[in-house]
């Protein structure tokens, strides 16, 4: 065998690699340096365990849809989803019932009010969107399955296709998430007054505390905006998460709803769907190129990541990837980024 020739070959591709993506990186490197410096908002304290957030965690990923990976900084540091997880349990409502059964449960409205707050549409007694906590716990109610632990297990099973490995729960926040979760308890009876969800208003409240708790990292959370981006197929497993005609519906509620109420500033100066958790955490979607995934723990006071909006607001103005943008393409960063 000529190593020779081998060897040569490898390092044409490794360097047309490198340069396929270094201006990329260094895009990276450039924001996760500036905004390291934001010390700006506040860890999340409503549960011990989310107040043990290190500050200084930061970490952004890119992944595209055809699988091409940059990320910097923490981007292994294991956290719970919290309100991230939210559209993808709509995803698998949507699943089980079809848009039009759900939309009896769930409005899919944009709210100026607080994502906890207990508050109903007058009119039609349905919580607002399935990203406030009202709409989610309606949303955990629609997940099926013939016991609670065929529930639980259907929910782990649709985060394990998005994120393409198993996936674990950090009991620890689960079980805090339980002891506490009084004005969530409170929306989930209100809920039931009003006939949006069905008489096992416990074991649908541990599904949403349990998805809440969900352990994921930065790089999943790009992962998982690239399975949106790639019509719900993973782009590393090539496992279908979510069935193709509903990826549009997560996407519609993510970029009018998924920013707490900040959602309406963000459609406007960002305009890529997106959501965030008060755990740090943000997955952010550029259909038809790639997922991004942002985490730092210190928070607005809205509850979303002030680095996680910073660096998504620079990414979208530097690259023009507002979906609203006229002529969209996507341009700078999808023709580095997708060697096509
Ligand atoms: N587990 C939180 C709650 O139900 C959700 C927090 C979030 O918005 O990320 O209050």
């Amino acid at each position: 065998m000529d190593t020779t020739t081998n060897r040569s070959d490898l390092d044409v591709l490794l360097n047309k690699m490198k340069s396929a993506v270094s201006p990329l990186r260094k895009t990276l490197n450039d924001l996760y340096t500036k905004y390291r410096a934001v010390n700006d908002g506040e860890v999340a304290t409503y549960i011990p365990e989310l107040a043990k957030a290190d500050p200084n965690w930061f970490a952004i990923s890119i992944v595209s849809i055809d699988g091409q990976v940059v990320e910097v900084g923490d981007h292994q540091q294991l956290f719970s989803m919290q309100s991230v997880s939210k559209p993808f349990v709509f995803g698998l409502a949507l699943e089980d019932h079809g848009r039009e059964e759900v939309l009896t449960k769930v409005s899919v409205e944009p709210t100026g009010e607080a994502f906890n707050s207990i508050v109903l549409d007058e009119k039609s007694n349905r919580p607002f969107n399935p990203l406030v906590n009202a709409g989610a716990i309606a949303t955990a109610d629609l997940v099926e399955g013939r016991d609670y632990s065929e529930r639980m297990s259907r929910l782990l099973g649709m985060f394990s296709r998005y994120m393409g490995h198993p996936v674990y729960v950090d009991n620890a926040v689960f079980l805090s998430e339980r002891t506490t979760g009084h004005r969530n308890r409170a929306i989930a009876h209100l809920m039931l007054n009003f006939g949006m969800v069905r008489d096992r208003i416990e074991e649908s409240l541990e599904l949403y505390f349990q998805q809440c708790s969900v352990l994921t990292n930065c790089h999943d959370l790009a992962v998982m905006g690239a399975t949106l981006a790639n019509g719900g197929v993973n782009p590393f497993t090539g496992e279908r998460a979510l069935k193709a005609e509903y990826v549009k519906d997560l996407l519609s509620v993510m970029l009018s709803c998924g920013m707490y109420d900040y959602a309406g500033e963000w459609a406007f100066r960002v305009g890529i769907p997106a959501k965030s958790g008060v755990s740090g955490g943000i997955v952010a979607v550029v259909p038809g190129k790639f997922g991004i995934g942002i985490f730092s723990p210190r928070l607005d006071d809205r509850g979303n990541s002030v680095r996680g909006v910073q660096v998504c607001q620079s990414l979208s103005q530097q690259f023009g990837l507002h979906v609203f943008e006229s002529g969209f393409t996507g341009r700078t960063l999808g023709e580095e980024f997708v060697r096509k």
